[in-house]
């Protein structure tokens, strides 16, 4: 492993994970819709003081979207019947009632988000990132693209992508043109971007209903979305959250969700994924020294070969799984796009990796040959793997592996030094002792809100002791959770999810998994492990 502290973002294409976002349905009968056609969008959402938000500073971001086409893109991607709700213009005062909706059904959707409404609403945005929806790029203020230069066009764009960035850390892959109104220089610097430009093939007209929530207005905009949607494969369905509200389009949701529930059609992003989480996700390596994966009821084998223990993380909604494999470099695999390195192929972990999401950038650590701390991190695109060019090493002695996780503002790294005293640092100090002494791994976790962080570890007295952090009273005295009945825990093996918090850890005996939360008993989850076990909330 050498030292840089150089962090680029390089093309996915440039290594060769560029994959199809968008398939077209041969079975779509309708055209694009006619540009113009979306509609006002009213006045933008306000700022504290009253005032429209002025655009942030256009931050120097490299695309890490996969290779985009030219063009536009108007159905869902996925086979079979998929259908693709997106929700145009927010966030506004409708946007956490339609995320509610959403919830409770378990559906994906898209988000094209306004630059100047994000900035007024960034809570909103966070909790749709937050809850897995995928969020597109709609423009820092919604002009029509068509009367404006190429670098005014360049602008808007950019200015709304990092917007979105530095709230979420997710680059958008997704761009509608503001009104479905585009000309070629349009498509051209989506493309540079790495964004597909998506319209759609179902108009709702919901944003006529102009804030009304009567019936008329509700049942007009369910018979669109059924008369237009049910005769498409793949219909991609305009709808609005607008900052003045769309509460008609609230009121006709669980209907449109019904009908097409009814109909056949599963329910997709714009990036093609289909199941929103609803259960922590834990991770291990099975004794074939496969990852395998536990989302609450069984354990699936995700393949591999991986010489110590995964991490998890679970980013946008979508599980992210960390591993070292026998190359000694570390791998990244998600469902949709299997396995890739994670970085350079003189990356050398010899440990199991720690990973968290805060402050918008995905951290990883591991103890390197050296004994040493070594960190990278990097922002998350949907659509492809993160990759970092180098790590930088952060010095100690590190007899086992490390954690790290959000504790309040800083991201902080915990590591146990040969005797099993544990230090922390964060990446810009230096290291200090803990008055923890473990016989395993530690373990760290922070809740989806940042406000709260657990620290975990398998003590000399084969019982688990925890403790929790909030930004409120720092840490608390730790507490201490006995082994289950018939076998003491393992000394290497400990996941932590702090928004319970939930502790899973591996048994002695057994090396099976096992879960609880503080206030009820350790209950068996199966499997069968080589190292530890990860978990981390979804
Ligand atoms: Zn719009």
């Amino acid at each position: 492993m050498s030292i840089s502290r150089t962090r680029l973002l390089v093309a996915a294409a440039v290594l060769g994970l560029a994959g199809g976002l968008a398939g077209l349905s041969p079975a779509a009968a309708a055209g694009p819709p006619a540009p113009g056609s979306e509609g006002p969008t009213g006045p933008p959402a306000l700022m504290p003081d009253g005032q429209v938000a002025t655009p942030p500073a256009i931050s120097a971001q490299v695309s890490t979207c996969p290779a985009a086409p030219y063009g536009t893109s108007s159905y869902a991607p996925g086979t079979g019947k998929t259908v693709a709700l997106t929700f145009d213009d927010g966030p506004g005062a409708s946007t956490s009632a339609i995320i509610s909706e959403l919830q409770s059904n378990g559906v994906r959707a898209t988000f094209f988000n306004i630059g100047e409404n994000m900035a007024a609403r960034p809570q909103q945005v966070r909790d749709e990132a937050q809850a897995g929806y995928a969020l597109g790029n709609h423009t820092w203020n919604h002009p029509n693209m068509t009367t404006l230069s190429a670098s005014a066009q360049a602008t808007e764009i950019d200015q709304a992508t990092t917007e979105q960035v530095n709230l979420t850390g997710i680059y958008p892959c997704l761009f509608r043109p503001p009104g479905g109104s585009y000309n070629s220089t349009t498509l051209s610097l989506a493309q540079q971007r790495g964004m597909t430009v998506w319209l759609w093939s179902v108009d709702t007209e919901d944003w006529k209903a102009n804030g009304s929530s009567s019936s008329y207005w509700v049942n007009r905009i369910i018979s669109l979305a059924e008369q237009e949607g049910g005769v498409l494969s793949h219909p991609v369905v305009l709808m609005h959250n607008q900052p003045a509200g769309n509460p008609a389009t609230v009121l006709a949701l669980p209907t449109i969700i019904q009908y097409f529930r009814d109909h056949g059609y599963t329910f997709v992003d714009l990036y093609g994924r289909t199941s929103v989480l609803t259960t922590d996700v834990a991770a291990a390596t099975g004794t074939d020294r496969a990852l395998i994966s536990n989302e609450g009821l069984r354990w699936r084998n995700l393949g591999g070969t991986l010489l110590f223990a995964p991490a998890v993380k679970v980013i946008n909604g979508e599980p992210y799984y960390f591993g070292v494999g026998t190359d000694h470099n570390v791998w990244v695999r998600t469902d949709r796009l299997g396995w890739a390195k994670f970085g350079p192929s003189w990356t050398d972990c010899a440990s199991s990796p720690g990973v968290t999401f805060s402050g918008g950038r995905l951290y990883l650590a591991c103890t390197g040959p050296d004994r040493q701390l070594w960190e990278a991190s990097s922002t998350v695109t949907p659509g492809t793997l993160p990759y970092v060019t180098g790590f930088s090493g952060l010095g100690g002695i590190i007899a086992s592996a490390p954690a790290v996780a959000g504790v309040g503002s800083n991201v902080t790294f915990f590591a146990d030094a040969p005797g099993g005293t544990v230090y922390t640092r964060t990446p810009s100090t230096g290291w200090t002792a803990t008055g923890w002494h473990c016989a395993s791994p530690p373990a760290a976790a922070q809740s989806a809100s940042g406000a709260s962080a657990t620290f975990a570890c398998v003590s000399a007295d084969r019982s688990l002791w925890y403790d929790s952090y909030t930004t409120s009273h720092g840490w608390s005295p730790a507490s201490r959770l006995g082994p289950p009945s018939a076998e003491g825990l393992s000394a290497a093996a400990l996941g932590v999810d702090a928004n319970a918090p939930r502790f899973d850890v591996t048994g002695a005996a057994t090396s099976g998994v096992y879960t609880r939360t503080p206030g009820t008993a350790w209950s068996s989850l199966g499997g069968a492990t080589v190292g530890g076990v990860a978990l981390s909330s979804y």
